[in-house]
């Protein structure tokens, strides 16, 4: 514990379980001195974050499905209401259909998925990015958590890398809209952790073994580097860090051939 986070509010969004990378996040900003609202999807899922949400003080729960406006203009009102301003934001969210995260990307990429996938995974960080920088008059970060998939291609990632490569984009665009009044935007590329999301991929357990194999650390990418990372982009440590998607994969991003017979 410390207070890094001491004085800080923000919104953590996209707490499903404690699997979830929002919510090891979350466990860090609070250990630090945070704030914490949590946006969650639905009703359903409400009931499983809630008493995740409960173990860090008084719950603090708002809903917001990114896909529908109003929902999303009730869930920055409430915001609004109880605190004024925020300073932070984490965006950990992402669909795609699990028909699009198979097999061939050119295949089975319809124009309905990619619209789908684009607009959740993607377009709803701007959204999201827009209304929160309203309520950040004293400046702010912003993170959202993407995949090397968006870079390089990974098998059955297909359409979701298309819509990571637009986060990132976006991130940088952000970024430098929102620079001059002293908000931070940055992307969070970890490597593959076993989330819900990930049980939609085809092979995510395969993607996983690769991961960890093909790593420079030879080890699977921990939720506390993860967290650690988010929690330096968030707080004052992260000062005049903007723009960046940094890696946090045990290396796996920077490595282009694992092995060498010779080596082994
Ligand atoms: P997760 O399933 O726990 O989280 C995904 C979240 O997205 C869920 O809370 C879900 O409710 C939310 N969501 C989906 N559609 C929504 C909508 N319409 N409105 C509101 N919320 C919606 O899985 P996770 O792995 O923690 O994913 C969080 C982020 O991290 C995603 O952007 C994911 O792509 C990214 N990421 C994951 C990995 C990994 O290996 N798991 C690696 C790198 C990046």
């Amino acid at each position: 514990a410390g207070d890094l986070m001491k004085g800080k509010r923000g919104l953590v969004m996209g707490v499903a379980n404690k699997n979830s990378i929002a919510w090891g996040i979350a466990q860090q900003l609070a250990a630090q001195g945070a704030e914490l609202a949590f946006s969650y999807q639905d009703d359903a899922l409400e009931r499983r974050v809630r008493p995740l949400v409960e173990s860090l003080g008084e719950p603090f729960m708002i809903k917001a499905d990114v896909t529908d406006d109003a929902s999303m203009d009730a869930c920055f009102k409430q915001l609004e209401d109880k605190w004024g301003t925020i300073d932070f934001l984490v965006h950990a969210i992402a669909f795609a259909g699990k028909d699009e995260l198979v097999g061939s990307f050119t295949e089975n990429t319809t124009r309905e998925g990619w619209r789908r996938a684009m607009e959740i995974s993607a377009f709803s960080f701007v959204d999201a990015g827009k209304r929160a920088s309203h309520l950040m008059p004293n400046g702010g970060s912003m993170v959202t958590l993407t995949y090397l998939g968006s870079e390089r291609v990974v098998p059955s990632y297909n359409v979701m890398g298309v819509a990571k490569a637009a986060l990132e984009a976006s991130t940088r665009y952000m970024a430098r809209d929102l620079g001059p009044s002293g908000i931070r935007v940055n992307a969070l590329s970890a490597g593959p952790m076993r989330t819900l999301a990930m049980a939609g991929i085809s092979g995510g357990k395969a993607l996983m073994k690769t991961g960890r194999e093909w790593s420079m650390m030879k080890e699977d990418t921990r939720m506390e580097g993860v967290a650690g990372a988010a929690l330096y982009l968030l707080s004052d440590l992260g000062h005049s860090c903007t723009g960046e998607t940094l890696h946090v994969d045990a290396g796996f991003h920077a490595v282009a051939v694992p092995s060498m017979e010779d080596d082994e």
